[in-house]
């Protein structure tokens, strides 16, 4: 990206974020930088996103939900991957049409091994 597209590209932003009391900076050693242009106080939001991703670590897979991260004590293991649980069947389902399809197909193979394919593709059905 050319310095003119990039500085017409943050002008474009800074107007998006210019009534939210926000705006996008580009500086030295820093990078692309949010500042604020108005005062704000303790536990004001200032930005509020969707995770693009997210995932439990290992150690917290068998307590909390890999789906919506509550902690429960009636998790049920992904027959897929074996390593990620759910709260209920609609969470997981939720879950694997936002993409843990990917991750346990991905997963299934570096554990199990090519030739557990078959094994797989009949869990994944
Ligand atoms: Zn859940
Ligand atoms: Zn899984």
């Amino acid at each position: 990206m050319d310095d003119e597209h990039g500085a017409a590209a943050l002008a474009r932003l800074n107007a998006r974020l210019a009534p939210l009391g926000v705006a996008a900076e580009v500086r030295p050693n820093r990078g692309r930088s949010l500042v604020a242009t108005r005062a704000f106080k303790a536990g004001d939001v200032v930005l509020s996103s969707s995770a693009f991703a997210a995932a439990i670590i290992p150690e917290l897979a068998p307590l909390r939900c890999s789906g919506c991260f509550e902690r429960s004590s009636h998790l049920m293991r992904c027959g897929a991957c074996k390593c990620a649980f759910f709260c209920s069947k609609p969470c997981q389902r939720q879950a694997w049409l936002a993409g843990h399809k990917r991750c346990a197909v991905s997963l299934y193979f570096v554990l199990a091994g090519w030739g557990g394919r078959k094994n797989l593709e009949q869990s994944a059905v």
